[in-house]
């Protein structure tokens, strides 16, 4: 599914305080793309991404999949929409503390009462090496293996797009590769498309197409 990016501004707080986060940003993400962005800290990346994932709301502008503008229905509509089509990552890996990596993982599903395809789970979790972590606690794990349990949980519902805010913003350059090497199989593998924002110009380049920002001015970067 294509998505359209058209015109989003984000303004946040008044007078004194008011930012503008997101200028005007458009782009248009075609299925299977491998994207990045790179921009200074506080250009408006997370922002952008929040927007075109669903989980903020622009101030100005819209976010179509295919013809459908996610903004513009029910919260509920659009958390469902979320849960089956679109995967997040975070830089702060967001497990939940209690749960093992496995309940982490299956997680999402149980919330829209569907039950993880078991043989998915499997070729998942062999993919990103956690066959031998799934019984362990989040703080029995490495950085590494906690991010990896949680690029697991973003993909366990077998969505066709997976947002990554600096997902190796927390790791160290060795964990933080093998984190991407992974992202980067199971993308190619799945046939998935990938956004990504990165301050490492080395992952920068591994995409397709990239976009920096710059005061929330988002730009592609010609080849
Ligand atoms: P980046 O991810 O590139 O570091 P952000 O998208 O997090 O940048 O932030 C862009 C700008 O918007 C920054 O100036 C930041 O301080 C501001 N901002 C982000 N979230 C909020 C918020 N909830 N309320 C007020 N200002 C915010
Ligand atoms: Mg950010």
């Amino acid at each position: 599914m294509e998505i359209q990016v058209k015109d989003i501004s984000k303004i946040y707080g008044t007078n004194e305080s008011r930012v503008v986060a997101l200028n005007h940003a458009s782009m248009t993400i075609f299925e299977s793309d491998f994207i990045s962005i790179m921009g200074p800290s506080g250009s408006g990346k997370s922002t952008l991404l929040h927007i075109i994932s669903g989980l903020d709301k622009p101030t100005s502008g819209s976010v179509l999949y295919g013809s459908t503008d996610i903004h513009n229905g029910s919260d509920k509509q659009l958390s469902t929409f979320r849960r089956q089509k679109i995967g997040f990552i975070f830089q702060q890996f967001n497990l939940l503390p209690v749960l093992t990596a496995r309940e982490n993982i299956i997680m999402p599903m149980l919330l829209d009462k569907n039950q993880p395809d078991e043989k998915y789970f499997k070729q998942l979790t062999e993919l990103l090496g956690l066959e031998m972590r799934l019984s362990h606690l989040p703080h029995e794990m490495s950085g590494g293996q906690q991010q990896r349990v949680a690029i697991a949980r973003a993909l366990i519902a077998q969505p066709d797009i997976i947002f990554a805010d600096e997902p190796t913003g927390n790791l160290d350059s060795k964990s933080g590769s093998e984190v991407m090497k992974m992202l980067c199989d199971i993308r190619e593998k799945m046939n998935k498309t990938l956004v990504i924002i990165t301050h490492d110009p080395r992952i920068a380049e591994m995409a397709d197409r990239r976009f920096t920002m710059v005061d929330g001015e988002l730009t592609e970067v010609s080849a």
